[in-house]
């Protein structure tokens, strides 16, 4: 990583923590779903970075990420090939939303069973609420993207930051790499409430879209989404292995 720009080196180990961190919990499916950030500095050309095709989450280094641009070419050198689906839910987002840096794609066992019911997420948690109004709904068209699904994965999205890919996955972005975590997490974990309290039997307590509004406004008091939670992740990470880094 000696030709590139200190922060892009940044980018790249907050990126490749991010996949640490997710593999931790659980929430990678082998050598599939993407998680993507773009390079600093690359402007409107919007280059980004993401796993190489055939390495999972609990593999992924600084080093190892692929960069490419909104073509889907890969930009410099790499010995790795990409993931030619991820290209193209990632550039689809990069593409239309400039104001985003980081975008997480998972297909955990809950974020699909919640996207596979028909009211999708509902607001029966603390969780949900969290980022219950920032939610977007993409219906399932194929497991390969059209360009035309491209554009309705962009227009479906609008201006949130969260997208529940029905039948699919789970989408979440942000303005930074801690950001996008922050919404995963908590929609990751709204959603294993959900099919746990479901499961449950009885009938479940859902909070009326007043007070889902309150505590979305009660959240604007935070504008720095995700900054206190991601550097205890890189001191756990480091602690652990820190090989993410190289
Ligand atoms: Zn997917």
């Amino acid at each position: 990583m000696s030709d590139i720009s200190d922060a892009e080196r940044e980018q790249r180990i907050n990126l490749a923590a991010c996949y640490r961190i997710f593999a931790r919990y659980g929430w990678d499916e082998g050598i599939e779903t993407h998680i993507s950030a773009a390079v600093p500095g690359t402007g409107a050309k919007r280059h980004f970075l993401m796993n190489p095709y055939g390495m999972m989450f609990g593999e992924i280094t600084a080093s190892s990420l692929i960069k490419v641009d909104l073509d889907g070419s890969v930009v410099g050198e790499s010995q790795y090939r990409m993931n030619p689906a991820g290209f193209l839910i990632h550039s689809a987002i990069y593409g239309a939303r400039e104001d985003i840096t980081c975008v997480v794609h998972l297909h955990t066992i809950a974020g699909v069973a919640v996207g596979a019911q028909k009211r999708g997420l509902l607001p029966i948690s603390q969780s949900a609420l969290f980022i219950y109004n920032d939610l977007a709904y993409h219906a399932y068209e194929g497991s390969v993207l059209s360009v035309e699904e491209r554009r309705q994965l962009a227009v479906d999205l609008g201006s949130k930051h969260i997208l529940m890919l029905r039948n699919h996955g789970t989408l979440a972005c942000g303005h930074t790499i801690a950001a996008a975590y922050w919404r995963m997490f908590f929609l990751e974990r709204a959603c294993q409430m959900q099919i746990q309290a479901l499961s449950g039997g009885a009938d479940v307590e859902e909070l009326p879209q007043a007070i889902c509004d309150r505590v979305m406004d009660e959240g604007k008091l935070f504008p720095m989404i995700g900054e206190l939670e991601w550097p205890p992740i890189l001191r756990l990470l480091d602690r652990e292995d820190p090989s993410f880094r190289s």
